[in-house]
């Protein structure tokens, strides 16, 4: 019997260095680095060059963008105008990882990789929930939500984290930091500063579907256009309000109105003429700006199934696939006057039940609901149909009624059906 190897590994330390170099992130990594000591001890031995290289695999071409955001933050410069923050220019391929660096990057990458889950079924393809974006796509989404992650982790709320001072003080220092991140945008290049504008919008979506499906006492007072506080916390804490889990913030803390001028710099003439953010004088229309991190996407492809309008970025389409994030564009709320006229008793009681029937119905049901119960008129709407908001309103408010007496006439009001649709998953507090 031959005597065992030192290490029962098949390969040499070249070899199984070139193999750890390979693998596809620092999840791999370490449960390989842990699977045996020869292993380790290779690892131990060559470590920063192979945190860079799987580094590399996993965030690929955003890495410069992912990691200046994480030295940015390291280094806690925070508030600092962008002549002393970090460059992407600053890490050039042969930069050195460390163990500390590896897990934030992995972190924030998980972070940046569901966000672009959801840009991908809202923006690319509402039927897949899954990501559709090409390569190409996927990086210019990567590379702008890594870019606007250092705008608010610069300027936005977390910056004024640990901010010593009177509340006046504070309050100046916020108003200041305004000219600061105006100067950071402007040291994009025009298309950088159209990627890093679609991404606000993208999150400033994401962080309004928030606070519209979990109505608390918090988050009512963050309505639109007060989740600019979610939004300028950071593309992580909007995703953690969008999985339902939001901050644990008292409403009187957040200042909502400087927030709302950070979104305000996107408004600015100098970086407004670049990003199409103007608004425009009535009558006049609005210029269709080509989508930055978007090749394509299906929705522009197609009419509505019953009024043939085409698809437009301000609005969108909609089906059973989608529903979930119509709430944006057609709250429930919207329908009162429309119920009312149609009511023959109009007291505060019935009015007070309608609101806590549809409050208390996650949104995707309440839309299913109201569809079966159509008139005649919309028999032949199909629930996989694409249908434009305008029609949607009209299906909606003609069956408001319909569904009040039903709901009323249904002797136990159910709490969550089971609903594949993301709203029950992301409504702990209607479940
Ligand atoms: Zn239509």
């Amino acid at each position: 019997m031959s005597k065992p190897s030192t290490s029962c590994f098949p390969f040499n330390a070249d070899l199984t260095d070139n193999l750890l170099t390979t693998l596809p992130d620092f999840q791999s990594l370490e449960n390989f680095v842990l699977s045996s000591k020869f292993v380790y001890d290779v690892f131990q031995y060559r470590s920063s060059s192979i945190f860079r290289a799987v580094a590399r695999n996993q965030i690929g071409s955003a890495l410069p963008q992912a990691l200046r955001l994480m030295k940015c933050i390291t280094g806690k410069l925070g508030l600092r105008p962008v002549e002393e923050l970090f460059q992407e220019a600053d890490f050039a391929p042969q930069y050195n990882v460390s163990p500390a660096e590896a897990r934030m990057l992995a972190d924030n990458a998980s972070v940046v990789k569901a966000l672009e889950d959801v840009f991908s079924w809202r923006g690319k393809d509402p039927r897949s929930k899954s990501n559709r974006l090409s390569d190409a796509e996927s990086l210019r989404f990567q590379q702008s939500m890594y870019r606007f992650w250092l705008l608010s982790a610069s300027y936005g709320p977390l910056a004024f984290e640990n901010q010593s001072g009177d509340q006046e003080s504070v309050r100046e220092n916020i108003w200041s930091s305004i000219a600061k991140e105006t100067l950071f945008l402007q040291s994009f290049g025009p298309l950088e500063l159209i990627g890093i504008g679609e991404v606000h919008s993208f999150l400033h979506d994401v962080a309004q579907w928030a606070t519209l499906v979990q109505p608390t006492a918090y988050t009512s007072k963050l309505r639109t256009p007060g989740c600019a506080y979610l939004l300028w916390g950071g593309p992580r804490m909007t995703l953690d309000a969008f999985l339902g889990r939001m901050p644990n913030f008292k409403a009187e803390d957040i200042q909502l109105p400087l927030w709302n001028a950070l979104t305000g710099t996107f408004y600015q003439p100098d970086i407004a003429s670049i990003t199409g953010r103007w608004s425009p004088a009535r009558g006049q229309s609005v210029r269709r700006r080509r989508s930055f991190i978007l090749d394509d996407c299906f929705l522009q492809s197609i009419h509505c199934n019953q009024c043939l309008a085409e698809y437009s970025r301000t609005e969108s389409m909609w089906s059973t696939y989608n529903w979930d994030y119509m709430i944006l564009y057609t709250h429930p709320s919207r329908f009162i006057e429309d119920f009312l006229k149609r009511e023959d008793k109009r007291t505060l009681d019935t009015v007070l039940s309608f609101a806590d029937m549809y409050e208390s119905t996650p949104y995707t049901q309440f839309v299913g609901e109201v569809f079966d119960l159509r008139s005649e008129v919309y028999k032949d709407w199909k629930r996989e149909d694409w249908v434009c908001t305008q029609c949607m309103r009209g299906l909606l408010s003609d069956t408001i009624n319909t569904w009040f007496r039903w709901r009323k006439d249904r002797k136990k009001i159910d709490g969550v059906v089971s609903y594949d649709g993301i709203s029950v998953r992301l409504l702990p507090r209607l479940g």
